[in-house]
């Protein structure tokens, strides 16, 4: 059965607890400090700052597996505002365009459905951090090797649930079996609704053959910048690429054969019969 996580935004609080307990579990590296104070400077000054509401990473990379989107709204008369957050990572797509190109086959699919990159067999054609339709996937020059979100594979393989789930506060990450997690999340879409809120959707169930970690969002995808129809790269047009390779290798193979055995065949070799290869 598999296993994925329902993002509920409706309750999360951007309190990133998430984004800790991911990094922490996964021995994943710090940010830069956001303060520097020089020897013998009176006071710090600020630096590495996203400049952007509280979000103090900014994106999804190698060593940020999880990142709370944050989307501050204020209306044309800045009468009225909200904010808007939202917990991203890897999707765990059904069609993952990460795992359909990979060359080498370093990306897998676990039997619990979760997508992976294995470190041992990652060559770093960063082929994979292009194909993903959300930016997920990030290539590590320390590593000189491809990372991402497991879904949690070594806490799940052994019935944990993902750390980002455990350690929200307001239950706005729900990990579990992923045709589970769809009923809450359609009753949620009902319930909210019903409370007025006529924007509210569910993004997940269809795009890139369905994912795994899927979203009830308060504003259409694109607000959140996800994409309405991503494109998933098939490993097909790879496939057709090696065919090619693979019927142009076995010509040149031939056209080598060919010229050696009309040179041996010129040659009169000691002891042929004459006429021999004439
Ligand atoms: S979101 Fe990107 S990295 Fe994650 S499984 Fe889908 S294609 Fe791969
Ligand atoms: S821990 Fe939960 S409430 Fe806090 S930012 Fe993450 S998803 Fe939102």
């Amino acid at each position: 059965m598999a296993k994925g996580m329902f993002v509920d935004t409706s309750i999360c609080t951007g309190c990133k607890a998430c984004q800790v307990a991911c990094k922490e579990w996964n021995g994943l590296e710090a940010e830069p400090d956001h303060f520097t104070q020089g020897p013998g400077a009176p006071y710090p000054v600020a630096s590495n700052f996203t400049g952007n509401s509280y979000d103090n990473t900014g994106k999804l990379s190698a060593r940020d597996w999880r990142h709370v989107l944050f989307i501050e709204q204020i209306n044309s008369r800045r009468t009225a505002s909200r904010w808007l957050f939202m917990s991203d990572s890897c999707k765990h797509c059904t069609d993952a365009a990460c795992l359909n190109v990979c060359p080498v086959e370093a990306i897998e699919r676990t039997d619990l459905g979760n997508v992976i990159v294995r470190q041992d067999k990652c060559v770093g054609t960063k082929l994979c951090n292009k194909a993903c339709p959300y930016g997920v996937v990030r290539y590590s020059e320390k590593t000189r090797t491809s990372h991402k979100c497991t879904l949690c594979n070594d806490r799940i393989h052994n019935n944990m649930g993902t750390a980002c789930s455990k350690s929200c506060p307001t239950g706005s990450i729900q990990f579990g079996e992923v045709s589970e997690l769809k009923t809450k999340a359609d009753s949620r879409l009902a319930q909210l609704r019903k409370l007025g809120e006529n924007k509210a959707n569910l993004y997940g169930y269809s795009e890139a053959g369905g994912l795994k970690v899927f979203y009830l969002l308060m504003e259409n995808p694109a607000v959140y910048g996800l994409p309405e129809n991503p494109v998933v790269q098939q490993r097909r047009k790879l496939s057709l690429i090696n065919k090619g390779g693979a019927q142009l290798s076995a010509f040149l193979m031939g056209m080598v054969a060919l010229i050696r055995f009309r040179e041996r065949g010129g040659r009169k070799e000691p002891g042929a019969e004459p006429g021999a290869g004439e």
